[in-house]
């Protein structure tokens, strides 16, 4: 798979501004995988308008079959609208809608259902970070989002990991590149031990903008960037895309 880089607009922008935006990306030659994870009501238009763009839920239902689920939308539906990527498990989810690592081991399972690649968030808060060893934490976290596979279902699908520390999201406060190296290089380890995933996609998420996304690159293991707040401006985000063409 080519470098990631994922564009999470959470709930921003109004069709018309999301349609003006991609129309300026679309024009672009791009060398990386784009992925743009915008707001659920425009996921079916926009991926039909702009097919050279390829589009991602923030989120999904723990329901793989229909049914009286008011409010929710299934993997398979996703995949009925040619959707083939969605963030599971964001800290925002995490934190705000309580959503428990076991919801977000059953919204894998749905997608490995579906065949669309997850985008699983794992990361720290500061006082994990400062109260206890986080690096297993992480990586128990890890488990616990896999729990519902087996290898057979994960050698049939992409899976792309994110790592985010929480800290870090919305701060323009960033790990180090020592702190970034090892916790990669753990991630990288237990998913070739694992036998699960063990083809997945790592990416790095929180803070990432023009100054340090190249830096962030260069780390091992790391295939890729996942964007909140600078992918906003449209201009930050084109230059994010010529500084990958100029990099890979
Ligand atoms: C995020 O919300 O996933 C994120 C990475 O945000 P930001 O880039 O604004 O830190």
């Amino acid at each position: 798979m080519k470098p990631i880089i994922i564009a999470n607009w959470k709930m921003h922008f109004l069709l018309a501004e999301a349609v003006t935006i991609c129309s300026k990306i679309m024009s672009q030659d791009l060398q990386c995988n784009l992925i743009i994870a915008v707001p659920s009501p425009y996921l079916a238009y926009l991926s039909d308008k702009f097919q050279s763009i390829q589009f991602c839920a923030q989120n999904v239902s723990h329901f793989s079959d229909t049914g009286a689920y008011t409010g929710e939308f299934s993997t398979i539906m996703l995949k009925s609208a040619n959707i083939d990527y969605v963030i599971i498990g964001h800290s925002e989810r995490r934190n705000i809608f309580a959503e428990s690592d076991e919801l977000i081991a059953q919204k894998v399972y749905c997608c490995f259902k579906a065949s669309i690649t997850p985008i699983i968030c794992i990361g720290e808060t500061l006082s994990d970070r400062n109260n206890a060893d986080y690096r297993p934490f992480l990586i128990e976290r890890l488990i616990t989002a896999l729990s519902a596979l087996d290898t057979t279902q994960s050698r049939l699908n992409n899976i792309i990991i994110a790592y985010e520390p929480i800290w870090s999201i919305g701060t323009n406060v960033t790990p180090t590149q020592e702190q970034l190296t090892g916790i990669f290089a753990d991630i990288y380890y237990f998913l070739q031990q694992s036998q699960i995933a063990n083809n997945a996609h790592l990416v790095y998420g929180g803070s990432v903008n023009l100054d340090n996304i190249q830096q962030i690159l260069n780390i091992p293991n790391v295939n890729g960037v996942l964007v909140g707040k600078s992918s906003l401006d449209y201009r930050i985000l084109l230059q994010m895309l010529k500084l990958f063409n100029a990099i890979f």
